[in-house]
């Protein structure tokens, strides 16, 4: 009977860190990772690495080397090495962090033996106040550029959204922009996290200075390759969360209920246990009753 107890103690340890966008951790601890990575070619020269229903990270090849967006977890790193080694012999000069979270940093300290590190100055703070390992030690304020092998990439903060630090990558010369969780292709809905900054009224505006570069294609933070048309969309699912809550505020639903209520399924959303559910939907109940 003991060791059924404390089974059930380390599950809810585990469910407890499933915090912002990390997927379950699976396997165990230092074993192998639960997933099968895979690399696809999203436009000659650049590729997108996809854990199935986690991470996306986006993978630029030049004659100079190879610049990737995000690093997942710590655990992945040998994976995504292997991975890149598939389509190009050049090494891992630069990663590009678009936010602090754990999954899309976890590889920066690996990373860092062979790589620089760029991420706007919030991310590397809360990276600092949370002692992540692996801060990027390159910072920027507003916009940056990384010139590799004739290539530019571009580092943009257009706003506040899933956090106050969030990057878009954008890569010209391919019309590609990859977003980190600004944009993320997931059953449920997008996470705020308000306690680094994030805002989801202020998310609407920063989709709105993304949507004015001149691109095709999208690599969001989570999820498959879209389309530019996609990421409109998502902006119009998102507004329709925030009205349907503030209809359900004007209706006198206390916070504690009016998830019950909120219809998102016909979305293509769940309300179900995650970084929204457990973190941000009271902060967002509050958002919405200020807005
Ligand atoms: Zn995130």
């Amino acid at each position: 009977m003991k060791r059924f107890a404390i089974l059930a103690v380390l599950v809810a340890v585990a469910a407890a860190g499933a915090v912002f966008g990390q997927a379950p951790q699976g396997g165990r601890q230092g074993g192998p990772p639960p997933a099968m990575l895979t690399i696809e070619q999203v436009k000659p020269g650049l590729y997108a690495i996809l854990n199935p229903g986690a991470n996306t990270l986006a993978v630029r090849v030049t004659s100079e080397g190879v610049l990737i967006v995000d690093d997942m977890f710590e655990r992945n790193y040998e994976d995504i090495i292997r991975l890149v080694k598939t389509v190009t012999d050049q090494p891992v000069k630069y990663v590009v962090s678009t936010h602090h979270h754990g999954d899309h940093t976890g590889g920066n300290a690996k990373m860092l033996q062979h790589a620089t590190i760029v991420g706007h100055k919030n991310a590397r703070a809360a990276m600092v106040k949370g002692n992540q390992p692996g801060p990027p030690p390159v910072t920027y304020a507003n916009e940056a550029a990384i010139h590799l092998g004739g290539a530019e990439v571009q580092l943009h903060h257009v706003g506040r959204g899933h956090t106050n630090g969030d990057t878009i990558v954008y890569f010209p010369d391919l019309r590609v922009m990859a977003t980190g969780d600004l944009f993320v292709v997931l059953p449920r809905v997008p996470a705020i996290d308000y306690t680094n900054g994030g805002t989801s009224l202020e998310w609407l505006t920063t989709i709105d200075n993304i949507m004015k570069f001149d691109f095709d294609v999208v690599v969001p933070g989570h999820g498959p390759v879209s389309k530019k048309e996609d990421l409109a969309r998502f902006k119009q699912r998102f507004m329709t969360v925030q009205s349907r809550t503030r209809e359900l505020i004007r209706k006198g639903v206390p916070k504690d209920q009016y998830l019950k209520q909120l219809k998102v399924d016909d979305l293509g959303w769940e309300l179900v246990p995650g970084p929204f559910v457990n973190n941000a939907a009271g902060p967002f109940y509050d958002e919405m009753s200020r807005n």
